[in-house]
């Protein structure tokens, strides 16, 4: 199987999964550029994976359907219908894969990631707009208890599990995430990586789930050197959910 992450608009990936003949695509916000790669490489869309309700996420969606992919999707959330609606613990096969999905409240209500544990070289996870490189999605429709639960359940995938996210966002979290850890030697020299590849044009995608734990403030919030840091912004974060808040709402103004 081969993984592709198809660029759109000004920062979005759109993650195509091939086995050369059939292939599915996650969160198509526009059809026209998944087109171009199926035709480039003589493949049939068999499915539609959708993380959130979202336009940059579903904007593709009604044309690519027209190709005969199934569309998959959260339950709980308003995607182009139709699709099958899918919640947390339900295990999809696709492309003779297992797909598990897992509930990831928090920037919306009822986002939900897609996770495939046999994929190899290792396993994927198709989380959307919830993890980020060195960063998580803004809480439009969630608290921070339900995003803090959330990025523990992602955070608690194997270690070489590729992440694939939905955005280029990572050299502008890794700023804000050595902002909070300074002295992070993991960070620095992640950063330094990311920073080339950028200046080469290559995404820094996908991380792994050693790697952001490792690096991204927000899976590390129940650090000491973490919550110390947060506490010189919010001194009343006492519980880890308090200083997880306070790393959004600091990371929300972080110029
Ligand atoms: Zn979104
Ligand atoms: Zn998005």
């Amino acid at each position: 199987m081969n993984l592709i992450p198809i660029p759109a608009f000004d920062d979005n990936y759109l993650w195509l999964w091939h086995d050369g003949h059939q292939a599915l695509v996650v969160d198509p916000g526009a059809a026209e550029p998944v087109m171009q790669v199926l035709r480039q490489l003589g493949l049939k869309l068999s499915a539609i994976l959708v993380t959130h309700h979202h336009a940059d996420h579903t904007g593709g969606v009604d044309e690519l359907r027209q190709t005969g992919a199934t569309v998959y999707g959260p339950e709980a959330e308003a995607i182009p219908e139709p699709f099958i609606g899918c919640q947390g613990g339900q295990i999809l096969s696709i492309l003779g894969h297992t797909l598990e999905v897992i509930d990831v409240p928090g920037h919306t209500a009822g986002h939900v990631a897609y996770y495939a544990p046999q994929a190899q070289p290792s396993p994927l996870l198709f989380c959307g707009d919830t993890l980020f490189s060195g960063g998580c999605g803004r809480l439009f429709e969630g608290t921070p208890a339900q995003m803090l639960d959330s990025l523990t359940r992602l955070s608690a995938l194997p270690d070489p599990t590729r992440v694939c996210c939905a955005h280029e966002y990572t050299l502008s979290n890794l700023r804000f995430a050595l902002a909070v850890e300074p002295d992070n030697a993991d960070l620095q020299r992640y950063q330094a990586e990311c920073l080339r590849l950028r200046e080469q044009g290559v995404p820094t995608l996908p991380s792994t789930i050693q790697v952001e734990r490792r690096i991204n403030p927000f899976l590390r919030s129940g650090l000491p050197a973490v919550a110390q840091s947060v506490r010189h912004h919010d001194p009343k974060a006492m519980t880890e959910v308090d200083v997880f808040a306070a790393l959004r709402a600091w990371k929300n103004n972080f110029r």
